[in-house]
């Protein structure tokens, strides 16, 4: 064999692993098919980054019949080059869905084959692993907690934070410091972050974390602006090898490995599968499709809010996260995020506005969102028709419009109560691009009947192929998922490495 494993996909969870096996001593080669993007100046480039999006997957595919594309990273590090780096935890109670679905779906689609506690002791990994700041006493009702401190406290509150959190205080809500994987003694706390590349590697992100150091002192290999294209099976479902497709050059390249990982993210991975033919019993490879509910609101004050000069995502809060007392339906976690720039306010206005107008937005703005945790339906899926057309199709359900729109009003009541002349913004039902949290199209379970995946993210029927990314994930969870795909990783890294596969 050329290596022990393969991976493909350096994000999130496929660089993690890579980390983490190739630190145990094994031979990894990870394909990526991105470029690494580090030119400080160009990562903070609104125009090249959330207008011409050089950071974003390049592939077009027909999204609810139009041809689009989606908001997804497409460089070393996949998402977690250019994501937000809140790293909460789920609830325990988001392993067990069915207390609050079972009356909208059946118990096979939002089952997890086990508890909160078993990912518990790798949720403490995670968060060293990408040195995540916060302070782990802070009250956050309902998500899970660290018992010991995080390896770094929270930055204090900008003054602005310090009045939000005294507005929501007097509202009954307990607001938190957001879990942020930022190096704070070296960050630059610029207000453009989320979207963007980090000029100065402090956000902790797979390839600062995990690649470059593995590669420097372990046995990892990566080929980057290579695409994988087909894997190899024998007639037991074994794979043999993977063809990989090196793009500046077109040189097509066959590589074999004892075990193959595929982390292309909830989009990439099972259209792999798909397009290499593996058989999937369950019928529901690429099926599920979620990527969070929710609403954006974006407050406009009278006077200057700092969004425009520095870094002010600081604030979270959890306590809506079962609903409230007149609202009794599941939602998720709320949090603060940085407002988008001039150019996207141009961009997304209704009508056109001179630049002197988005740049007066821009200074008097505070924006909030709100994550619904939405339903996993199998019409919500993703297909390679005949001519290799990559299509999704997705609508959320009627029960997470219901409660995105819930959330909305409550984001907007709670950003006039704290000074807001007006608010804007939307719910995720208008966008089906934005799709950050995608997860869900290769689930995992007990069962062969209704899950792509074993518990530990084996493929049911492929002995030596594994998959990692969020697309293992049953349901979307009420908080981001990079930390949970982050700490799955190194679960499933260490069971490959304890079964000496
Ligand atoms: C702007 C933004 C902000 C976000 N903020 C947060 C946040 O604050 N908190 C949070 O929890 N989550 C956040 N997320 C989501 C988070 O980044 C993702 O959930 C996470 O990165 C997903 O990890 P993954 O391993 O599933 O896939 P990804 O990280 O998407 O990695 C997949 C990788 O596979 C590569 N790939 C795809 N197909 C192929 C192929 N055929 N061959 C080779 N390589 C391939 C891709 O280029 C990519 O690098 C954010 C995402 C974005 C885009
Ligand atoms: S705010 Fe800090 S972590 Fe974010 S992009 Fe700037 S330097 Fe990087």
């Amino acid at each position: 064999m050329d290596y022990d494993v393969i991976i493909v996909g350096s994000g999130a969870g496929g660089g993690t692993a890579a980390w983490q096996l190739a630190k145990s001593g094994k031979r990894v080669l990870l394909i990526e098919r991105g470029r690494l993007l580090d030119n400080p100046e160009t990562v903070q480039d609104e125009m090249k980054m959330l207008i011409d999006r050089i950071a974003h997957d390049d592939r077009r595919i027909e999204i609810n019949n139009r041809l689009a594309q989606l908001y997804i990273s497409g460089i070393v590090g996949g998402g977690t080059s250019i994501y937000g780096a809140a790293l909460l935890r789920p609830s325990p109670d988001d392993f067990h869905p069915g207390k609050h679905y079972s009356k909208y779906l059946p118990n096979h689609l939002w089952d997890w084959p086990f508890d909160y506690e078993t990912l518990q002791p790798y949720y403490d990994q995670a968060e060293d692993l990408y040195h995540v700041a916060g302070n782990h006493k802070d009250a956050a009702p309902h998500i899970g907690h660290r018992s010991s401190p995080y390896s770094q406290p929270a930055p204090e509150l900008e003054p602005i934070n310090q009045k939000l959190a005294q507005t929501l205080t007097d509202e009954g809500i307990q607001p938190f410091h957001l879990p942020l994987g930022i190096d704070w003694t070296i960050c630059l706390h610029c207000p453009t972050c989320p979207g963007y590349g980090c000029p100065n590697e402090s956000r902790a992100s797979s390839w600062k974390c995990c690649i470059k150091p593995a590669v420097e002192h372990h046995n990892l290999e990566i080929w980057l602006e290579t695409e994988a294209k087909k894997f190899k099976s024998d007639s037991s479902g074994k794979i043999k090898s993977l063809n990989v497709k090196k793009r500046p050059s077109g040189e097509e390249v066959e590589v074999r490995a004892n075990i193959y990982i595929v982390s292309c993210g909830a989009i990439g991975s099972p259209l792999l599968l798909l397009q290499s033919g593996i058989k999937d019993r369950s019928d529901q490879l690429g099926r599920n499709y979620m990527y969070h509910a929710g609403a954006l609101a974006v407050g406009i004050f009278k006077k200057p809010t700092g969004a425009a000069e520095k870094f002010i995502k600081q604030l979270g809060w959890t306590d809506d996260y079962f609903g409230t007392r007149s609202f009794d339906h599941k939602l998720g976690y709320v949090q603060a995020l940085p407002v988008p720039g001039p150019l996207s306010i141009k961009a997304e206005a209704p009508v056109p506005i001179p630049t002197s107008l988005a740049k007066f937005l821009y200074s008097r703005s505070l924006a909030f969102a709100g994550a619904v945790e939405d339903l996993p339906m199998p019409e919500n899926r993703i297909t390679v028709g005949r001519g290799g057309q990559i299509s999704l199709s997705h609508r959320f359900h009627s029960y997470d419009i219901y409660r995105a729109r819930f959330i909305f009003k409550r984001l907007q009541r709670f950003l006039k109560k704290a000074g807001a002349m007006f608010v804007a913004g939307a719910t995720a039902e208008k966008d089906d691009l934005h799709t950050a949290h995608q997860v869900g199209t290769c689930r995992f379970g007990q069962n062969a009947e209704f899950s792509v995946l074993d518990a530990n993210c084996r493929m049911h029927g492929a002995e030596n192929l594994f998959v990692i990314d969020g697309s293992f994930m049953p349901t979307s969870l009420g908080v981001g998922p990079a930390l949970t795909i982050i700490a799955n990783s190194l679960r499933v890294s260490n069971y490959i490495i304890r079964e000496n596969l």
